[in-house]
């Protein structure tokens, strides 16, 4: 539990650094918050183009616009970077 709330505090302060005032496409409006949960959305990948290549798996954390709701993304490898260095 600790550590689940470890990890939505660093959201929020990775989201307040990266994200602050930025704009929502939609609504304009400038806070943003991490999904509820920490939770981590993956997304799978396979290859268009070439069929014994393997499927690759990305995470993805979800921020979404405090106002109008709409969903942006952050690949979760960034941010564990950005998490060890702080
Ligand atoms: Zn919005």
């Amino acid at each position: 539990m600790a550590d689940d709330q470890e990890f939505l505090a660093d959201c929020t302060r990775f989201i307040n650094e990266k994200w602050k005032n930025k704009d929502c496409v939609r609504c304009g409006n400038q806070t943003w918050s991490a999904m509820p949960d920490s939770a981590v959305i993956v997304v799978c990948v396979q290859s268009m183009w070439r069929d014994n290549r393997p499927t690759t798996y990305y995470e993805m954390m979800g921020v979404y616009c405090d106002n109008c709701g709409a969903v942006e993304h952050i690949l979760k490898p960034v941010f564990d970077e950005w998490r060890k260095k702080k």
